[in-house]
């Protein structure tokens, strides 16, 4: 029997005393888990339950990537899967990136959907000005559920103020906003206490945090940082450190890499420096719209590991932007040899509208932007594993995230490769282990 019903704007309604369930499918990169967190958090204050699948789902939401082509073909057939599989009566909400960047064009291509809600929107009590409006609540400072795992992103801002050639997410997440000290401290204690021993700071341009706060008080613009201003994350990492006993800071634009900011990372005990480079000739990074260039981010990475020479370092790169050239190539090649990175992603550009690269001549063949993408992740790939391969032999501390499986400062959840270790060690708990065996990117450790 269906006993459950919707109103003309599709609001869950459940009759008798059963309770409604949710179930959120999640696509693209750790902020938007953070806003799925959230949004299941707010659906457990407003009575919802979380469903076991999702056919007994009485509301199902798509959470949606749109930073790239690929990733939008991904959403659009996890929507179509998910609208297969849901039970009949439930109603099914496309939220995220996608719903922000287009949503009435999704809401025309999509008839299975019964809502497109941009971010801040309620979907569960939609009201048709909040169809509408761009945000009526701020998703950054909702609740989050209980933790299962004893790690935890903490999105401390939304939006960017840069405007990199080749990224549209400033146009649909706006310009950045600074989740102020007290509420990421209140939530990092709350993390704390549900157990979470590892907080994963993220924003789209964390190296900034608290600028825009500044900068509205005192008019400075965000050159200030680029030319080695004073940065309020340094504190805001330091207060961090006194609550988690693990703190990770994840996508540090390189300018924003000052001595001061390097210290603290290096001090707080988890010397793990995710770089978001995108290339490292310095004409394409200008025609980026970006920072820097190889030498000065070959001279940060050896200023790095002299002051910890066990330092750990990742970075992502874009093939293929528009005017590359095969001196762009040689040079991305030579950095990778030099730098001896731990850990780098690639990915091919993808021209997205809105861009300033969009409208750019010199787009580079797709074929090609792929060859040379197989071609720097050989090498990286060599790098990589050589590295991990080095570790054989020295003691680690890691954290067990789930049975048989911890992490060392050295490897990001979720991203990075793990350490393999014996599945009796209690999840959540920390143990020295001696590194024995590497497996590709992942390790194998053996408690001493
Ligand atoms: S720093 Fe550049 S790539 Fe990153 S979100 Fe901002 S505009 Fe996009």
């Amino acid at each position: 029997m269906n006993d459950t019903e919707r109103s003309p704007l599709g609001v869950v309604r459940v009759r008798g005393s059963r309770v409604a369930s949710y179930w959120i499918e999640t696509l693209g990169c750790p902020k938007n888990h953070v806003d799925s967190e959230k949004l299941a958090g707010r659906l457990q204050s407003q009575g919802f339950r979380a469903a076991q699948s999702v056919d007994e789902a009485d509301l199902v939401v798509a959470n949606t990537c749109a930073f790239i082509e690929a990733a939008r073909e991904e959403s659009i057939d996890t929507v179509l899967e998910l609208a297969d599989h849901k039970a009949r009566s439930a109603r099914l909400v496309v939220t995220g990136c996608m719903a922000e960047r287009y949503g009435d064009e999704l809401a025309e291509a999509l008839p299975e959907v019964d809502l497109v809600a941009g971010f801040g929107v309620d979907i569960v009590e939609p009201t048709p000005v909040a169809l509408r409006s761009r945000s009526t609540f701020d998703l950054l400072n909702l609740p989050r559920p209980q933790r299962v795992s004893p790690w935890a992103y903490l999105k401390i801002a939304e939006g960017c103020d840069r405007r990199c050639g080749f990224c549209a997410i400033p146009s649909f997440r706006g310009d950045q906003r600074s989740r102020s000290r007290d509420e990421i401290l209140a939530e990092a204690d709350s993390l704390v206490s549900s157990g979470a021993r590892e907080v994963v700071l993220i924003a789209q341009d964390l190296a900034s945090w608290g600028h825009d706060r500044r900068r509205a008080r005192r008019g400075e613009a965000l050159e200030v940082l680029d030319q080695g201003g004073s940065q309020p994350i340094i504190e805001l990492v330091k207060d961090l450190a006194t609550r988690a006993e693990w703190v990770r800071l994840l996508y540090l634009y390189p300018s924003g890499l000052t001595d001061e900011l390097i210290d603290t990372i290096i001090e707080s005990g988890v010397p793990y420096f995710d770089l978001s480079l995108q290339h490292v000739s310095r004409d394409l990074l200008r025609g980026m719209n970006r920072w820097g260039d190889g030498a000065r981010f070959l001279e940060r990475i050896e200023r790095i590991r002299e002051r910890d020479p066990l330092a750990t370092f990742r970075s992502s790169f874009i093939l293929g932007y528009p005017g590359e050239t095969e001196d762009d190539q040689r040079q991305l090649v030579e950095f990778l040899e030099a730098a001896q990175l731990d850990w780098a992603g690639f990915f091919t550009y993808s021209r997205e509208e809105g861009t300033a690269s969009a409208s750019r001549d010199a787009h580079v063949a797709p074929e090609l932007a792929l060859e040379r993408l197989r071609e720097v992740s050989e090498i990286q790939d060599a790098i990589s594993s050589r590295r991990r391969d080095a570790l054989v032999g020295t003691l680690q501390r890691v954290l067990v995230d789930s049975p048989g499986r911890a992490r060392s400062v050295r490897e990001c959840p979720e991203i990075d490769g793990v350490v393999v270790v014996d599945p009796q060690l209690p999840v959540g708990s920390f143990a020295e282990v001696e590194i024995v065996e590497s497996r590709g990117m992942d390790l194998v450790g053996v408690v001493k």
